[in-house]
Formats: C-alpha cells, sequence, structure tokens
C-alpha cells in the first residue's frame, strides 16, 4: 500500500526524521490560511503541493511555489482539481518553501533477493531516480544494511562520502540513514524514499545562515501482508485512488491480482492458481489475472469473483479450477451457474472441478444447459480448451 506524502511524513516525524513543518488544504481558501502562517515566518514563500500516489508531480506541475497568501491561493486553486497521470488532486500539502542548496536521492528499500534492507542514494537527487538508474548506474550507491544489526554506522558514513556529504552534514546524514531504516522497521514498509533530501539554507537569528539536511519529500510503501497489525497504517489507506478492482477484491477477501492477458483464472489455492498460468502459458494462452478464491468458498465469493474477471474487458475465455477440498464442487458449480445467469457479458468458460462433491458439481454444470459452458475432466484438457476458447474470441473480434 502506498502512502500520500504527508502521511508519509508523518511517520518520518515519529522517528525523529528532519522533515519542515507542513499542512494539509483541501480547497484553495484552506491552503490560503495554512500559507498565512508560514508567511510570517522566515521562509518568505511557502510550497503548494499535490497529494497524489503518482511521482513526478513537479514536472506535471504538481508543485508550486508561492510569495503570498493571494498566489498561494491561486496556486492551490490550479492544483486541486489537475489531474496527474490519470489521477484527480483533492488535497494539497502547504509548507514553508525551502531554500534549496543542493539536491539528493535516499532511500531503503526491501532487497528480496539478498534478503536484506538496501540502502540507496545519489547526488543527483530531485530528478527521477529511474531516469538516473538507466542513464547513469553508477551514481547509485548501494549498502545492505546488516540482516540483524539493521543499518549500521560505519556503513551510514560509507554513504555519505559516496555522496560528498562527508564534511558538516557527515553526523546529520547518518542519523537521516538510520532514520530512514527504523521508519522501514517499525512500519514493516518495503521501501522508504526521499527525494529530494536537500541541503538547505536558513537565516538564524544573528543575521547568519546555517545548512541542514531535510527530507522535502517521501514515499512510503507498507507490505500489504504486515497490515493486519498496524491498524493506524491502514487508516490511511486512500480508496479513492486505487483501482475499484483492488478495492472490491480486497473487500471480499480475494487474492486477486490483474494481469494483461486474455484467459480470467479462478482458482483455489494460490500454488494452484500459479501452476494454472504456468499452465496457460504452456498451451500458448496468456491469464489475464491471478484469482485465489481461498479454502472453502462459498457461492457469494465465487459471485463476486467472477464478477471481477468480466470487469476487465480483455477477457475473451474463463477458467475455472477448483480442486474440492474443504471447498465444495457443488457449492462452486451453483456459484458458477448463479453468476452467469445474471452477468451482463458472457464469455466462454471451461470448468474443472474436482474432489469433494465433483459428480455433483458435474450434474449441475450439465442441468444448466449452457452452450458456451464447457467441462474438463483434467487440467491440461481444461488449459487446452480455454486457450482455444480464447483464441477463436480473439479471431472473431
Ligand atoms: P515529485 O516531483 O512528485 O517528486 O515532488 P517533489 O516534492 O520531489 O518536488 C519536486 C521538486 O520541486 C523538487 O525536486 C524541488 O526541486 C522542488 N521543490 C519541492 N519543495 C520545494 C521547496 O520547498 N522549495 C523549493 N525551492 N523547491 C521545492
Ligand atoms: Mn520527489
Amino acid at each position: 500500500m502506498k502512502l500520500q506524502e504527508y502521511h508519509a511524513k508523518r511517520l518520518l516525524l515519529a522517528q525523529g526524521l528532519p522533515v519542515p513543518a507542513y499542512s494539509v488544504a483541501e480547497s484553495a481558501a484552506e491552503a490560503r490560511q495554512a500559507a498565512q502562517a508560514y508567511l510570517h515566518t522566515d521562509a518568505g514563500r511557502v510550497v503548494i503541493k499535490a497529494q497524489v500516489l503518482v511521482g513526478g508531480r513537479g514536472k506535471a506541475g504538481g508543485v508550486k511555489l508561492a510569495a503570498s497568501a493571494d498566489e498561494a491561493e491561486q496556486a492551490a486553486r490550479q492544483i486541486l482539481g489537475m489531474d496527474i497521470k490519470g489521477t484527480t488532486v483533492r488535497r494539497v500539502l502547504v509548507a514553508p518553501a525551502a531554500d534549496i542548496a543542493a539536491e539528493f536521492y535516499l532511500a531503503c528499500v526491501l532487497d528480496r533477493g539478498a534478503r536484506r534492507v538496501l540502502l540507496m542514494g545519489s547526488a543527483e537527487g530531485g530528478v527521477e531516480i529511474e531516469v538516473v538508474a538507466t542513464e547513469r548506474p553508477t551514481a547509485i550507491k548501494q549498502i545492505h544494511a546488516h540482516p540483524l544489526l539493521g543499518l549500521l554506522d560505519h556503513q551510514a558514513r560509507r554513504m555519505a562520502f559516496a555522496l560528498g556529504l562527508g564534511g558538516p552534514h557527515l553526523r546529520e546524514f547518518v542519523a537521516i540513514a538510520r532514520g530512514l531504516y527504523a521508519t522501514m522497521t517499525a512500519n514493516d514498509a518495503d521501501l522508504v524514499e526521499i527525494n529530494p533530501l536537500a541541503i538547505v539554507r536558513e537565516k538564524v537569528a544573528d543575521g547568519t545562515e546555517k545548512q541542514t539536511l531535510q527530507c522535502l519529500d517521501a514515499k512510503i510503501t507498507i507490505d500489504d501482508s504486515a497490515l493486519d497489525r498496524h491498524p493506524e497504517l491502514e487508516a490511511m489507506r486512500d480508496i479513492a485512488e486505487e483501482d475499484p478492482v483492488d478495492v472490491a477484491a480486497r473487500e471480499q477477501g480475494l487474492s486477486f491480482i490483474r494481469l494483461d492477458g486474455t484467459i480470467g483464472c479462478m482458482v483455489n489455492g494460490a500454488g494452484l492458481a500459479m501452476t494454472t498460468m504456468d499452465l496457460i502459458k504452456r498451451a500458448g494462452g496468456e491469464p489475464a489475472n491471478f484469482l485465489d478464491i481461498g479454502g472453502g468458498a462459498k457461492h457469494d465469493k465465487v459471485a463476486a469473483a467472477m464478477t471481477l474477471i468480466l470487469a476487465d474487458p480483455h477477457v475473451k475465455a474463463i477458467l475455472v479450477n477448483i480442486f474440492g477440498g474443504i471447498a465444495r464442487g457443488d457449492e462452486v458449480a451453483r456459484g458458477l451457474v448463479d453468476a452467469r445467469r445474471v452477468q451482463e457479458r458472457h464469455v466462454p468458460m471451461v470448468v474443472r472441478i474436482v474432489g469433494t462433491n465433483a459428480q455433483e458439481a458435474a450434474r449441475i454444470l450439465a442441468e444448466a444447459g449452457d452452450p458456451d459452458l464447457q467441462t474438463a475432466a483434467t487440467l491440461d484438457e481444461a488449459v487446452e480448451k480455454a486457450v482455444a476458447a480464447a483464441t477463436a474470441a480473439a479471431v472473431a473480434a
């Protein structure tokens, strides 16, 4: 689950990281009010930032500076309602504008291959890191944290030197790097990214200037499987920005992942679902989704799963592969027949049900008298028929 910047910054602050003050506004008037408070401080300017779960807001015009309450209100009016990569902006973050001297990139990311947390840094911050990664990969320095002891001081210092922050900012940097690691573990995040981590100029009371490192942007993604133990993070979920299909799947307790093929899959058990997808590919087809309806799936879950599959216009055929254990074949078959009776879009379906009450299931499917519903005795046969049906539908279209 991705967090909005203002939520991510709250988690950084909780770990003691340096994040400039900010407010969240849902209207231009609210933004004006928030800006007024910050304009009284030394900053003299505020930054207004679109709060959407996509990157590159700066380039898209979703980050604007303002030097007065009027300008802030106007900037917020421009940004609110703006479309950024298909997402409508409903909130803006308002903060005192930082006077940036240099921008860096720093992130903790879960490296599943190495089974460690990876600290990634670059002196080329501010721009999209994917661009740096493809064009100048050597500009990104990577250090794995210790698997048991975490990110050690000497590792953080090594990163600091690599980024040219070995001087007056060394201590600050080490604290920030360790804070990112702490944010990651405290929240079961798989990514905590600061871009830019900036050297910011500030005026001190005696008229001199000081420079500090500050987290000006924050991106955090939480491991979905860990959300059960973080109700406070689950509450930060922004359903309005999620794919409606994902929201529906979660509500139904279905494990569903959309893919880009043409054969919709309904399977019970994650391992069987993956095997089914492998067999479809081997037979020359492409799965449209991963779907595990879970053990003991009942009638209504089957209907919900069918609706999810059919919501994808690319689906040309459906393959149902059920191994009846706790799940009863007749229950699934009844769910399938009922779902097909009410669904608006009709696509050919191939069903293979074995195990508990398989014979009863076969009888229910046969009695339905649906010419587009085929059954199969083996998985290979089912896959073959589904691929053939999808191919035929593609040719006919
Ligand atoms: P992103 O484009 O979605 O990653 O949004 P960011 O928050 O990273 O902002 C993009 C760019 O806007 C940054 O790299 C900065 O150059 C600029 N920016 C963001 N906040 C400030 C600020 O407080 N002051 C100034 N001067 N520039 C800022
Ligand atoms: Mn950024």
